[in-house]
């Protein structure tokens, strides 16, 4: 057995109780008298800012009506009509930047009324008896290709179910879900929800999943068009950019979206390597993440260190606070400039910044920090652009998800215009499989 203090990167830093308890659900549900309480706080606005803030525009005071009145299974539905992963994102949408921050609530006393925990309570409820409140209509012949199993193609792919059409959904990883899968911080989704709510997706039928599909690896758009009569392409972000500074390419450099792949996908937390000394470069819920798990398996000091100031970070201000709540420091407005060690990581050499006229430059003083650990969290990169026109990094769309080539539509995190949320992605599968079912329908 480790411990914090143990030097490197070492495994079995906390006993397995300690981790138990670190990755516990990070809100406890809500039993049915808090459920009735906290609806009772919402005061049923006509033309309510909390929907308008929601990127898939749930009649939020609908559904917490249908929980006040005792009937949870029809405000279960309410949601699920407008955003068919409802349940993860009750546990994962920055609802503080959302429906919260806009509740009138939160701007009358600080303290609005619990959406996320509220719309968690009413999904669970209908998930845990295995009911799927859809039918499908009658088979349209038409078969749709969608290529990535993440909230976006689920999304999309259940809708068009739902519509009548057949849908094959193709994925590289051996797992559907995506980032709901392999990213979203274990404290978040506990015990399998991401597996379990992809089954319970999938239980309207007319939806296959093949695994190990891969884009421009093997699978080819020429081929799904000339097959399918529509393709969505929803295949996230897969690469992630490089540090480029001099020693990045030490031992004990890593991504850190591969780091929360394996900590998602391991069977025993505790056989989890973690550095002594973490530094997580970058300023977004990715760098957040790592920071934060990293402290859970028991590291002695973590790090965040942000090229930009506190207000321009885009993890939220509550999930800064989280981190700082953990034990993470925050460093601001330092960038890195070297790593230092003999073939493995030992030290991070970071330079102050400061910005003038709009322009981020250093300013010449540096600090160094122990590190046996260094993570890039700088953001994630399109791997598989399909050959489709882009718009900066991301393949270029226009209203719902058309793309620059006829019968293929894009959504989710690899398509341009999103803002790289769970529920933007959600958004945007359902919005392009409406759009779709009303091309074939036009066609027919
Ligand atoms: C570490 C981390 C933490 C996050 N935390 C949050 C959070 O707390 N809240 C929140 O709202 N958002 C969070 N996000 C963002 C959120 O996860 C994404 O915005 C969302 O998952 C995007 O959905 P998507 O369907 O577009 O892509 P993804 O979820 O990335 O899914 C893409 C799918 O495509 C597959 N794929 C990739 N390439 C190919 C290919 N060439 N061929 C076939 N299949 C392919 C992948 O295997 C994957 O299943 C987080 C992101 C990261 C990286
Ligand atoms: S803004 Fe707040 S009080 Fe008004 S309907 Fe939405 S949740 Fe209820």
């Amino acid at each position: 057995m480790n411990t914090p203090y143990t030097p490197g990167i070492a495994p079995q830093r906390l006993s397995a109780d300690e981790l138990r308890e670190n990755f516990a659900d990070l809100h406890a549900p809500l039993d049915g008298h808090e459920a009735a309480v906290a609806a009772d706080r919402c005061y049923f606005c006509h033309d309510a800012p909390c929907v308008t803030a929601c990127p898939t525009d749930i009649d939020i005071p609908l559904f917490i009506r249908q929980i006040a009145t005792g009937t949870p299974e029809a405000a279960a539905k309410t949601i699920f009509d407008m955003n068919i992963l409802g349940g993860m994102c009750a546990r994962v949408c920055p609802t503080e930047d959302l429906c919260e921050q806009a509740c009138v609530r939160e701007i009358a006393e600080g303290k609005p009324v619990e959406i996320g925990r509220l719309q968690r309570f009413a999904t669970d409820k209908v998930m845990a008896k295995g009911v799927m409140p859809f039918g499908r209509a009658a088979p349209t012949g038409h078969k749709v290709a969608v290529v990535g199993a993440g909230p976006a193609g689920l999304s999309c792919a259940h809708r068009l179910a739902v519509l009548g059409h057949d849908v094959t959904v193709y994925d590289a990883s051996p797992k559907a879900g995506g980032l709901n899968e392999y990213g979203i911080a274990a404290y978040k989704s506990t015990d399998d929800f991401a597996a379990r709510e992809v089954e319970w997706l999938c239980s309207i039928g007319g939806i296959e999943i093949k695994h190990g599909f891969s884009l421009g690896d093997g699978l080819k758009i020429d081929d799904l068009v000339g097959c399918f009569s529509a393709v969505f392409l929803s295949v996230g972000l897969g690469g992630v950019n490089a540090l480029s500074v001099d020693g990045d390419d030490k031992d004990g450099v890593e991504d850190a979206v591969s780091f929360i792949r394996e900590l998602r996908q391991a069977a025993d937390l505790s056989s989890l390597p973690v550095g002594r000394n973490v530094v997580v470069i970058g300023g977004g819920m990715t760098a957040v993440d790592a920071a934060v798990q990293s402290k859970l398996l028991g590291a002695q000091s973590v790090t965040i260190a942000y090229r930009r100031g506190r207000d321009a970070m885009s993890a939220s201000r509550y999930e800064q606070d989280l981190a700082a709540s953990m034990g993470v420091n925050l460093l601001f407005n330092a960038q890195p400039k070297a790593i230092h060690g003999n073939g493995t990581v030992a030290e991070i050499e970071l330079e102050f910044t400061s910005t003038e006229g709009g322009k981020l430059a250093g300013t010449g003083e540096t600090i160094r920090l122990a590190a046996d650990q260094v993570f890039r969290a700088i953001g994630q990169t399109l791997t598989s652009d399909g050959g489709l026109e882009l718009n900066g990094r991301k393949i270029a769309v226009t209203g719902a998800g058309r793309t620059s080539r006829k019968g293929v539509w894009a959504g989710g995190d690899c398509a341009s215009g999103g803002d790289d949320l769970t529920v933007t992605a959600v958004a945007e599968g359902r919005d392009a499989a409406m759009d779709i079912h009303a091309t074939l329908m036009e066609a027919n």
